[in-house]
């Protein structure tokens, strides 16, 4: 059976962060779809499109594919005949958040896991929203995002 593990999250935008876990899942399962969660609820600066395409342009490898998602994780693994959810830790404070949201989703499809990957130590200080916030005071964001995302940046707050 192919294993395929999912990625979601807002990827608002994809960081430097975000490529370190794709890149390692590449390697352990066969195919990796990174989710963009479309949520009317939250407010993003990019749209799910947007969103999609930078993280499309962050990877070369063959197995990892992007897809954008309304609705509950658990349904779109169904969906694609997927088996692993994968979620990253940075710090302490991302533990009961992704913890709860683990068990949750246990509750609703309990042949589906979660996996908790840990943030590699030279990328786990970095967030969209710390991104964002360097983007907007017009901060390096060398390091910290892919190239490509520099200029969807620069380009999205000259426009507002
Ligand atoms: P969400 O809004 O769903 O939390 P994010 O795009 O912020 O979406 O994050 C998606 C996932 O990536 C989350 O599990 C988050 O903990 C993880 N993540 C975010 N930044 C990093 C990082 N620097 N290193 C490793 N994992 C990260």
């Amino acid at each position: 059976m192919k294993k395929v593990a999912v990625y979601p999250g807002s990827f608002d935008p994809i960081t430097l962060g975000h490529v370190d876990i794709v890149e390692r899942l590449s390697k352990i399962f066969d195919q990796v779809i990174v989710l963009v969660a479309e949520s009317p609820r939250k407010t993003h600066l990019f749209s799910p499109e947007e969103r999609q395409q930078m993280v499309r342009q962050s990877f070369q490898q063959k197995n990892v594919e992007v897809d954008i998602f309304e609705g509950l994780t658990v349904d779109y693994l169904r969906k694609v005949n997927a088996q692993v959810i994968v979620r990253g830790l940075r710090a302490v404070v991302d533990f009961e958040y992704e913890m709860t949201m683990a068990n949750m989703n246990k509750k609703l499809a309990p042949q589906i896991e979660t996996l908790l990957v840990c943030a590699s130590p030279e990328y786990y200080y970095i967030s969209s929203r710390g991104v964002k916030e360097v983007a907007l005071n017009r901060g390096s964001l060398k390091g910290l995002v892919p190239d490509h995302v520099i200029d969807f940046l620069n380009k999205k707050l000259q426009n507002g």
